[in-house]
């Protein structure tokens, strides 16, 4: 169906309260919070370790755990009981429609996290994008003692990392997991991080100094906040160490002039007609409450009558709801919104903005495309599934302007080239953003037949 015309917003609004944004944002600032997807294939031990992290910094009491032990042993599955924290959390946590990846915040003394839980199932690729669409940082991590079959063939810890880069997620830690199955070998760990080294930089174009690697059992807990005794030719930090260290560069420099945007990721309704909750993870700007927004792509204006962060304890059932004079980049925050026209048409992956500065759906832009290894040239007209952030929709090459900077006259693209061409969005327009305008937002992924053959930057908006 065609969207609205871009209506005049009904009321343009104030926030409701005065504050000294400087001091708010030197408040926010005490304690910055950095966002972080964990990556890779199925069972390199990617819920073991988060669950390891969570339990040695008593984030997860031992009852708990002792629980989830005996459960697990029940099943024959003993080995299972740290991932278990994760994914009980997963299940509680479940109360809207569309959570397919599971947010656990958590908080040392000097800092705040968020740890974005993506399945690693070659099933799951989209939502694992959706995850790294809300990272600052990706932490991937590598079987030591299976690494090739991750890595060569179809396994996904290329893909994954091609992705992260590809939606520009510049900084990663490379965890090399099961140590402890390899015997704790300096030269197993020197080869991976050899192969490694050379597809990150080489292929996908990572710059060296913001690959981190680190040896670790996240089993047995060695490197993961205890440092480990079994590898003592590794002097570097234990990932706690690393995390905490990336969590004090984030240090949140907002830019004041940058437009509110944030991308809805749940729509929540209440028993009142007249409300809605949405929330998301703030793409950029800030907000306060009073304020009206715009939603793209059906142009509805809404008054954000209040603003919360909601903080859990992992593994019990505490939430707590902080309800904030001010929200800003990289929150993530509940809006709950007052005054809408029309509550069916707000989805996931609708992008809100300031009720005077509304974003303009459409449905055809230019891109700049790198094509990754393909199986099959990628023709014009044929369709393909295209990502950006939390949204997949159908979309079809409709021209090839130019091919590694030269004009182009072939109705296809190739392997590993880089083009200028003009991609159309089929079913419905889209709210969308250049990479000029968002340097997250203006990234897309394409996937055909199963396999991520292509990204791309959002150079122009060709509206009709
Ligand atoms: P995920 O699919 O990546 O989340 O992997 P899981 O965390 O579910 O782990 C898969 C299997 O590997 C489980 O049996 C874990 O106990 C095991 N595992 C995970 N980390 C380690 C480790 O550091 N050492 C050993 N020996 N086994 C591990």
């Amino acid at each position: 169906s065609k969207p609205a015309p871009v209506k005049k917003p009904a009321t343009v609004s104030k926030p409701k309260q005065k504050i000294n944004l400087d001091l708010e944002l030197k408040k926010k600032n005490e304690k910055p919070n950095l966002s972080f997807v964990v990556i890779g294939h199925v069972d390199s031990g990617k819920s073991t370790m988060t669950g390891r992290l969570l339990y040695d910094l008593n984030i997860v009491d031992s009852k708990t755990l002792h629980k989830l032990t005996k459960e697990s042993e029940s099943i024959g599955k003993a080995s299972f009981s740290l991932a278990w924290i994760m994914d009980q959390t997963s299940e509680e946590r479940n109360r809207g429609i569309t959570v397919d990846i599971c947010q656990t915040q958590f908080e040392t003394k000097q800092s705040s996290f968020t740890i974005i839980d993506s399945p690693g199932h070659k099933d799951y690729v989209p939502q694992m994008i959706n995850g790294v669409t809300q990272a600052d940082l990706a932490i991937a991590i590598i079987d030591a003692s299976s690494f090739e079959s991750g890595f060569i063939a179809d396994g996904q810890t290329k893909e994954h990392l091609t992705i992260a880069k590809s939606l520009g997620i510049e900084k990663c830690i490379l965890l090399i997991n099961k140590m402890d199955v390899v015997g704790w070998s300096k030269d197993r760990y020197d080869e991976i991080k050899g192969q490694l080294t050379e597809f990150l930089t080489d292929e996908l174009k990572y710059v060296k100094d913001d690959l981190i690697f680190l040896p670790a059992s996240g089993y047995l807990g060695d490197n993961i906040v205890k440092k480990s005794k079994n590898l003592p030719w590794y002097s570097g930090s234990s990932l706690i160490e690393l995390l905490e260290s990336e969590n004090k560069s984030v240090n949140h420099k907002i830019d004041k002039k940058s437009p509110f945007v944030m991308t809805i990721n749940d729509v929540m309704e209440s028993s009142k007609n007249d409300e809605l909750t949405v929330s998301g993870r703030i793409n950029s700007g800030l907000i306060q409450p009073g304020e009206s927004i715009s939603i793209s792509p059906s142009q509805q204006t809404a008054l954000i009558h209040s603003i919360t962060i909601t903080k859990s304890n992992v593994g019990s059932s505490l939430v707590k709801n902080e309800a904030q004079k001010l929200a800003i980049e990289g929150e993530f925050v509940e809006l709950k919104l007052k005054k809408l026209d029309n509550w069916e048409n707000i989805k996931v992956g609708d992008l809100c903005s300031l009720a005077n500065n509304p974003i303009k759906p459409c449905n055809k832009f230019s891109c700049e495309l790198q094509c990754f290894e393909l199986t099959r040239l990628l023709l014009i007209g044929t369709p393909f599934v295209m990502f950006r952030n939390n949204i997949s929709i159908p979309a079809r090459l409709s021209s090839i302007e130019l091919v590694n900077g030269k004009k182009n006259k072939k109705k296809h693209l190739r392997s590993n080239t880089v083009s200028t061409v003009t991609i159309e969005i089929l079913e419905r327009d889209m709210p969308l953003l250049t990479f000029g305008e968002n340097k997250k937002l203006g990234r897309v992924v394409i996937r055909k037949d199963g396999f991520t053959v292509a990204a791309g930057k959002i150079l122009d908006l060709l509206h009709e």
